[in-house]
């Protein structure tokens, strides 16, 4: 039974480096996960978002590459496949952290970058590399990134991956790297489409880990939504929100247009915000996720795309402001707040057209989630009724009507 880091048999310099960082214990899956690395096994991973599936990686990687030293100079063993540069740099620093009292060389390889940039680090020894899988297939093609050495291939946020359409990437990458001794697939979920068959080509008899997070990981996040009439109703919620209840938050929206449009609001309310959207040059981004992690601002807005695996640290309140397309990108939104065992809210702003999204949602998480008001800022619209299965439901009304303590009593 795995209780502590030092009972994973690491080595000094790595149970320092942990202790540094304020780990005290290992998550369920790092407890789970790291053994079965460190004994050669293929892993296959999930665990929810924000219970420590980076380090569960890192540090077996890190142990594996001091247990067995390189002779020489050479390029990269262990290679970390991620879907987007922002996650690639996430992973890279908490794995610089991680080998902070070692020689070990770890570098990024992402979009974004010029290769005059990657030029020089791929010319020095490499010990991990950290890509997306794009960027680095490029380079491969070009002859300019060699698989040959890598003796570990990891695959971060398998599910975003796929869903990014990255699959047939990965799999070529995978042939590349065919002279690997392990694999290692880590994902929030295994349900997604195609993850079962995808998974079967890149590893071999894998360990099959499915951690469910201790009580003390598990996520505490309030769940509640507001009513809103309209976009104006909406944003003055938002701004009671952001200005009177939350330390630090994300706002989610459905489109980089609605995105410009809010920023332009909290700016005349001189309500100072970052922001986050695809296809905004890396330098911006890193910044703004730098202002928003040292807390220079309190408040970051972010389309689903941008903000896809972007662990940000201490987020209060995950708000809504467009409901998301489906339930189960809600789930990887509100997955921003709480991390760590820490407690978190989630809020989202509903107008009647939203109402059965919410629904769903709600039936999807099984969570009950609860209307709140705000004093002077109460809907005036009555809560709109989508009716489902339409016959059966005007069926129940008109019994209701009619009989009103028959279905009082159905109800329960
Ligand atoms: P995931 O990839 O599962 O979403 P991360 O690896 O991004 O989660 O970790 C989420 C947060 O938890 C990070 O801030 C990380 O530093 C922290 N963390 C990881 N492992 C531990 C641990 N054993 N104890 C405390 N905090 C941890
Ligand atoms: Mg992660």
């Amino acid at each position: 039974m795995i209780r502590t880091f030092a009972d994973l048999e690491l080595d000094q310099n790595l149970l320092e480096a942990i202790e540094e960082m304020g780990f005290d214990r290992p998550t369920q899956i790092q407890a789970e996960a790291i053994p079965q690395a460190l004994d050669g096994k293929d892993i296959l991973a999930s665990a929810p978002t924000g219970t420590g599936k980076t380090a569960a990686f890192v540090i077996p990687a890190l142990q594996y590459l001091q247990d067995f030293p390189r002779k020489k100079a050479g390029p990269a063993r262990v290679l970390i496949l991620t879907p987007t540069r922002e996650l690639a740099m996430q992973v890279a620093d908490q794995a610089r952290a991680l080998a902070k009292n070692t020689k070990l060389n770890i570098f990024t390889i992402t979009g974004g970058v010029q290769y005059q940039e990657h030029a020089g680090i791929l010319a020095t020894t490499q010990d991990i590399v950290v890509a997306t899988p794009g960027r680095l297939m490029e380079y491969i093609e070009a002859e300019r990134f060699d698989c040959r050495a890598i003796e570990w291939l990891i695959l971060d946020e398998a599910d975003r991956m796929l869903d990014m359409g990255f699959g047939p990437t990965v799999d070529r990458l995978s042939a590349e790297c065919r002279w690997r001794k392990q694999t290692l697939l880590f994902s929030a979920t295994l349900e997604g489409r195609g993850v079962e068959g995808f998974t079967a080509d890149l590893l071999k008899e894998p360990a099959e880990i499915d951690a469910e997070p201790s009580r003390r990981e598990r996520k505490k996040i309030t769940q509640w939504y507001h009513r809103a009439d309209d976009m104006e109703h909406k944003l003055a919620l938002l701004k009671v929100i952001i200005t009177e209840q939350a330390e630090r938050s994300i706002i989610f929206l459905k489109t980089r247009e609605r995105l410009a449009d809010l920023r332009v609001e909290l700016e005349k309310a001189q309500i100072p915000c970052g922001w986050i959207q695809g296809e905004m040059p890396q330098d911006r981004r890193n910044n703004a996720i730098a202002r928003f992690r040292d807390g220079s601002v309190n408040v970051l807005l972010a389309t689903d795309v941008a903000a896809r695996g972007i662990d940000l640290p201490d987020v209060s309140h995950v708000i809504n402001f467009d409901m998301p397309r489906t339930a189960d990108v809600y789930l990887h939104r509100i997955g921003r707040t709480a991390r760590a065992g820490k407690k978190g809210n989630a809020l989202s702003l509903v107008e009647a057209h939203d109402q059965p999204m919410l629904d769903r949602v709600a039936r999807y998480t099984k969570e009950d989630i609860k209307e709140r008001f705000i004093k002077e800022l109460r809907p005036k619209h009555k809560k709109p009724v989508f009716k489902k299965k339409n016959k059966k439901k005007d069926d129940k009304k008109k019994t209701a009507v009619k009989g009103k303590k028959k279905t009082a009593k159905k109800k329960k």
